[in-house]
């Protein structure tokens, strides 16, 4: 049985067939998905999906794509929206300054005020994180200081020295179907130093099909071939790592715990 920690079933791609992606999903072992949010808009269908589905959990959270044009949202907000018994995480957040979408500090300061609700609530912090490794570590580091939150850094494509960072912030580490691509072996080389203890894995599909599937809108079954390919990288059977990432995802998304 494996756990998708990072999926968008409600984007285009993936919304419009969704009980078709859900049965794959459950056909391939897929036994629990996190529904990530990207945007209020999307919130409340973010977390229809996950009441009508008992093995699809949600998050709330603004991308840092769409910082510019949420400058609105406050933490009070995400505290009161993630008190819906389906949301347990917080994101996703975080700074992306390769598409630079939207403005470097307005990112910063959504990224911030997710923080703050993570610790506020409790529930851990989805952050994404591309093309910013310095200005993450900051952040992530001086907010830790100022009071303890959990979390996990999601389709991870950074240094190992960031790697290293996150882990030393008690972070955990999701690794998507970009741990599949032939050109992906500095993501390896990291891979196998991260504690087996902080692993999750992930598709962010409708993003970033896993190979043997690339060419084709990703969708969670699809982790079942990243969770393979990692075990065989990692030289550990399949249902083993399978085990360890489930176990993982529900000592950090503790409100999901059976
Ligand atoms: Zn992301
Ligand atoms: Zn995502």
């Amino acid at each position: 049985m494996f756990v998708d920690s990072h999926c968008h079933l409600n984007y285009p791609k993936l919304v419009e067939r969704q009980a078709e992606v859900l049965a794959n999903a459950r056909a391939a072992g897929v036994s629990t998905m996190l529904n990530i949010s990207t945007r209020a808009a999307e919130w409340d269908a973010v977390i229809g999906t996950a009441e009508r589905e008992p093995d699809v959990w949600a998050s709330v959270g603004i991308h840092p794509h769409d910082a510019d044009t949420h400058e609105d949202i406050e933490t009070a907000m995400l505290v009161e929206k993630s008190r819906h018994p389906k949301v347990i995480g917080i994101g996703e957040t975080g700074l992306d300054f390769f598409y630079d979408k939207s403005d470097r500090d307005r990112q910063r300061a959504s990224f911030r005020r997710h923080i703050a609700a993570a610790r506020e609530t409790g529930l851990p912090l989805i952050v994404h994180s591309r093309e910013a490794e310095a200005d993450t570590a900051a952040i992530l580091g001086e907010e830790m200081g100022k009071g303890a939150f959990t979390g996990v850094l999601h389709c991870f494509t950074a240094s190992t020295d960031l790697a290293r960072k996150m882990l030393d912030l008690g972070l955990y580490i999701s690794l998507s179907g970009i741990v599949t691509f032939k050109n992906a072996g500095d993501l390896r080389d990291t891979a196998r130093m991260i504690p087996h203890d902080r692993l999750l894995v992930e598709t962010d599909s409708p993003f970033l099909a896993p190979i043997p599937n690339r060419g084709k809108p990703c969708e969670p079954a699809f982790v079942a071939d990243t969770a393979r390919f990692l075990a065989n990288e990692l030289a550990m059977p399949t249902a083993d790592l399978a085990r360890i990432t489930t176990d993982n995802f529900f000592n950090l998304f503790t409100k999901a715990k059976p």
